[in-house]
């Protein structure tokens, strides 16, 4: 268990997170240089003992400056054909740099969607054993050419948190081009301070993270906070260093004070929260009344019938619903009954339900087991 920084040292299996900013360069596209530096340094942790995955970005900038579209606003298909030109050449970086040491790559393509399937997330998880056991690297990315939202710089961040809790990763670090987290842009700022160890997401460390990116269009500091809150309360740790010194990964898991390290809570969600928090998507909401709002707020009680007040949204028994109370969302949990009969039995006594229904499974709409409690106002996790 990771609680400070010396316990890095312990770490034995890491995701390392790359973004475009390092890898790809406006004129010569990828940069091979960067990448072999990188390469060694991952050679000589697992040598050590430590498995490595990599989560690299750069397909649609490495794309981009093959095609010539630098600089041009591009529709979500572009990017997509961007990215089905630049996913290749990425690879081939890797693979060419890892087999300097005789090491052999993987391709993990996985889209944000793919994970929301139990199914495909345990393939995954247990796809990457497999690898990890034959000595192999895998290095994912995302499936840009058939993601169905809107691609954007950043997102890597958050596929590299998800990864990290896929393969069960004692550690996540995210590479990038400035030194860590800091209370003011450091460019600008010559007084600016680095966070060096975050515990706690407060309101000051997330409005440090608030400003934007940087060169490559990065998803900058505010996604790569949420992808340590992800990993974090998950159980994961997560680093932010700057991937252009030398020895970083090196330096970080031997203590040393760089970078911004974000350490685990005392919310640790267990893996089922986390499953329901942060990778389902929620189908319908459900209003609930002021009694139903403090018995999960304050007790952390189950959801009852008798306490909802509105079923907004289509969707079938076991689908992931948000639960409304005066001030907006407040929890986040796996439905006992479809929308159609929750209408039905809403502001009802459970012992009703069988009437109404004709059938009784449960008594509570959403068990507190699969129940996550949310801020109200953000919709952020409390
Ligand atoms: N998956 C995208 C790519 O490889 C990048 C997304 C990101 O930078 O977060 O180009």
């Amino acid at each position: 268990m990771i609680r400070e920084r010396r316990d890095l040292a312990k770490a034995r299996r890491i995701v390392v997170k790359i973004g475009s900013s390092l890898l790809a360069d406006a004129r010569q596209g990828i940069r091979q240089d960067v990448i072999d530096t990188l390469v060694d340094e991952l050679e000589t942790l697992m040598r050590r003992g430590i498995e490595v995955a990599v989560v690299s970005s750069g397909a649609v900038a490495l794309g981009c400056v093959r095609l010539g579209w630098l600089g041009r606003t591009l529709s979500v298909h572009e990017k997509q054909a961007a990215a089905a030109i630049g996913q290749p050449k990425l690879m081939r970086a890797y693979g060419n740099a890892f087999a300097r040491h005789g090491r052999i790559v993987a391709q993990m393509l996985l889209t944000k969607d793919d994970l929301r399937h139990r199914r495909r997330y345990l393939n995954a998880s247990n796809t990457s054993a497999t690898l990890f056991s034959a000595g192999v690297v895998p290095i994912v990315n995302e499936n840009d050419t058939v993601v169905v939202e809107e691609i954007k710089f950043g997102d890597n961040d958050t596929l590299g948190a998800l990864v990290s809790l896929v393969i069960d990763a004692d550690l996540l670090v995210m590479l990038t081009d400035v030194d860590g987290l800091y209370d003011k842009a450091p460019r600008e700022h010559g007084d600016a301070r680095r966070y060096g160890v975050v515990r706690q997401f407060s309101a000051e460390v997330l409005r440090a993270a608030g400003g934007a990116g940087s060169s490559f269009g990065t998803g900058g500091m505010a996604s790569k906070m949420n992808a340590a809150r992800i990993s974090t309360r998950g159980g994961v740790p997560a680093a932010i260093v700057n991937g252009q010194r030398p020895g970083v990964l090196r330096a970080l898991l031997a203590g040393e004070d760089i970078g911004t390290l974000f350490l685990c809570g005392s919310d640790r969600r267990s893996r089922r929260q986390h499953w329901i928090a942060d990778v389902l998507r929620p189908e319908g909401r459900l209003r609930v009344d002021a009694g139903a709002e403090r018995a999960l707020l304050e007790r952390g009680s189950s959801l009852l019938p008798v306490g909802v007040t509105a079923v907004e949204g289509v969707f079938d028994k076991g689908a992931c619903i948000d639960i409304v109370g005066r001030h907006g969302v407040i929890a986040r949990g796996l439905s006992n009954y479809s929308a159609e009969d929750l209408r039905k039995i809403q502001g009802h006594g459970s012992h009703e339900i069988e009437r109404i229904l004709g059938y009784r499974d449960f008594s509570s709409v959403i068990h507190r087991d699969n129940l996550v409690l949310l801020h109200p106002e953000t919709g952020e996790e409390r």
